[in-house]
């Protein structure tokens, strides 16, 4: 599972930022890629990566600010051009299916895979299986913003076939039962309990996606214990007047929902061009002061979200 930022810059595209969009990769869990906004010239980051467009399975739009939706009628038309067969899922808030079906009809552009559009409007379970669940919140901004928290199902443990071999149990049907803690009766009279022979299970990963917003208690619920917060940070902390006049967060108030929030990381985007790179570096600085484990995002910059590993909660 990985984050890759496609654009991390606000309003209008710039030599080193462009306008939002990342991709949550889920290469190795479920072998797609979900989208997460889609601003103007997405596809022409795409070109400078490895993602196949045509293995992204959902789109999830936070609002309908242009520079997060612009870039998403051709992206879905060169997805059809680049093998794209499988159905792709849309989410938005209301109007993004008028949008997206507006924008195609009017250019004439055909696609062969079925869209289909799942337009929420507050407080809901948007998607769920047995791997992932993903809620949406209203946020605070101009328009109806919204955010996200995707979460992933713990991860069973796994059986230790060593120590089963070991014990005399044979390779076979006996494995499933233990595997699914119930206990066995080996031939010698033996009982066997699978509950000491299966390691312990990995918490499930969270991660939240926030749009635009000022600051909300919806965004402080969204990413309660999360992994990873992905935040806003229109401006720094000197230019709070204008961050709330825009309906925008500062480095620093972004900062203070993920440490209210308890997150372990929090990625900071949506950064205005005015600052350049000595200001960037501040801004993170200032943020890190409030909550250390705040990084600031590039354009193509990849983070990856492990499993906790075994032992991790001992520390
Ligand atoms: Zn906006």
């Amino acid at each position: 599972m990985d984050l890759l930022f496609l654009g991390t810059g606000s309003g209008v595209p710039a030599k080193h930022r462009n306008v939002s969009s990342i991709a949550l990769k889920l290469l190795e869990e479920r072998n797609s890629i979900w989208m997460f906004d889609c601003g103007e010239a997405t596809q022409h980051q795409i070109l400078h990566t490895t993602l196949k467009p045509r293995k992204i399975e959902k789109i999830f739009i936070t609002h309908m600010h242009g520079d997060h939706i612009f870039g998403l009628p051709g992206l879905l038309s060169s997805r059809a051009f680049q093998g794209g067969e499988t159905p792709l899922t849309i989410y938005g808030p209301v109007g993004i299916k008028q949008y997206v079906l507006s924008s195609l009809r009017f250019s004439a552009t055909h696609i062969k895979y079925p869209i289909k559009f799942v337009e929420f409007s507050d407080n809901e379970c948007i998607f769920q299986d047995t791997q992932f669940k993903v809620t949406v919140r209203k946020l605070k901004h101009g328009i109806p913003s919204y955010g996200f928290r995707i979460e992933e199902s713990d991860h069973e443990g796994t059986l230790q076939a060593d120590a089963l071999k070991a014990a005399g149990v044979p390779f076979g049907p006996m494995f499933g039962k233990l595997k699914n803690g119930e206990k066995v009766i080996l031939e010698d009279g033996t009982v066997i309990d699978g509950k000491d022979f299966v390691g312990p299970s990995q918490k499930g990963r969270v991660v939240t996606i926030l749009g635009d917003t000022v600051r909300t208690n919806a965004s402080i619920e969204l990413a309660e214990n999360a992994d990873v917060l992905v935040h806003e940070s229109t401006f720094t902390h000197k230019d709070v007047k204008l961050a709330t006049s825009y309906n925008h967060s500062t480095n620093v108030q972004a900062a203070e929902t993920a440490k209210q929030a308890n997150a372990k990381k929090l990625l900071l985007t949506h950064i205005s061009a005015r600052y350049l790179s000595n200001d960037v570096y501040e801004l993170q600085k200032e943020a890190q002061t409030i909550f250390p484990e705040t990084y600031v995002m590039q354009d193509l910059k990849e983070i990856s979200i492990p499993l906790e590993r075994k032992g991790d909660e001992l520390k």
